[in-house]
């Protein structure tokens, strides 16, 4: 089996976006309404996600996505907290709905309601109806809710436990994810997501999280981030994540491969079939509990 720890709903339906441009817009002017999220058809949805996520899933041969919310969108520097909380509810339950469409080819990954300034023990309650009442198995957590200005503690300061002991609780995983860069000075994917990776694990290299909370697990994604590595990262600890339909989605002129087709990386690297095994499924199913006991219940 293979799981694609790293997906996101980039195609929403245009309502969607037009929710949230109208919650943008609304920023300027206080005397508007507040913006309600759009009317979103079930065939809206499946036309977008059948087009894209889901054929090229089935092109691809992975056979389940951890599907989360477009992240360069979660916009968590964006507006105040009120207004994070209403767009993460709002991405929240449209992953539900993907995943009530085709539970067999995706499962729910939530967004945090993070704010800058504003208290992570604040983005609790949503985990936990992520968890709890949605069925999604682990979150995405912006460890730079102020958009590249780093105004938040790093990962390791003890404002970020309330969270981790939700996440311990819960028994979950967070992969370390930031959205939109608004600091001029880093372009968002190809310079504020790498540094963000990189920044995360020197952090966790750096700190005694670990030792509070020895059940913790994150995921750091986009290859790991450029830490200066003094081993090869081993089996155990490698997941495959393709960010299938993410943000760079055209076909690479030299190899005719699309750029987001990277599963054939793995499947030309000399492994055993036992080291794949556990890079595309058992490694996911260890980190992702959750995930493996609703696979379980299917009889997988
Ligand atoms: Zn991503």
């Amino acid at each position: 089996m293979i799981i694609d720890c790293h997906g996101h709903y980039t195609t929403a339906p245009g309502a969607h976006q037009k929710f949230r441009d109208a919650q943008i817009a609304a920023l300027k002017d206080p005397t508007a309404p507040a913006a309600k999220p759009g009317a979103i058809s079930d065939d809206e949805i499946r036309e977008t996600i059948e087009k894209n996520q889901l054929r090229l899933q089935k092109q691809r041969g992975s056979d389940l996505t951890l599907f989360s919310p477009r992240a360069s969108a979660m916009g968590h520097h964006l507006g105040n907290e009120a207004i994070s909380s209403a767009w993460t509810r709002a991405n929240n339950d449209l992953i539900k709905r993907v995943v009530d469409l085709y539970p067999e080819n995706f499962v729910g990954v939530c967004q945090l309601p993070q704010s800058p300034g504003v208290p992570i023990a604040n983005s609790v309650a949503e985990l936990e109806r992520c968890i709890r009442e949605l069925n999604f198995v682990g979150c995405n957590l912006n460890p730079d809710p102020s958009g590249g200005h780093w105004t938040a503690p790093p990962l390791t300061d003890r404002h970020w436990y309330p969270f981790y002991e939700k996440m311990v609780e819960l028994d979950v995983p967070a992969m370390i994810h930031v959205s939109a860069s608004c600091n001029p000075n880093f372009h968002a994917t190809g310079a504020h997501y790498i540094n963000a990776d990189t920044t995360a694990f020197m952090q966790f290299i750096e700190g005694d999280l670990f030792r509070d909370f020895p059940p913790l697990r994150f995921i750091i994604p986009h290859g790991g981030g450029a830490v200066p590595y003094v081993r090869v990262i081993d089996i155990g600890n490698i997941l495959f994540g393709s960010e299938l339909v993410g943000a760079v989605r055209g076909i690479d002129p030299r190899t005719g491969h699309y750029f987001d087709d990277t599963r054939r990386y793995i499947d030309a690297l000399s492994l055993s079939a036992a080291e794949k095994e556990r890079i595309y499924e058992k490694n996911a199913r260890r980190v992702f509990p959750r995930l493996d006991a609703l696979l379980k219940v299917r009889g997988l």
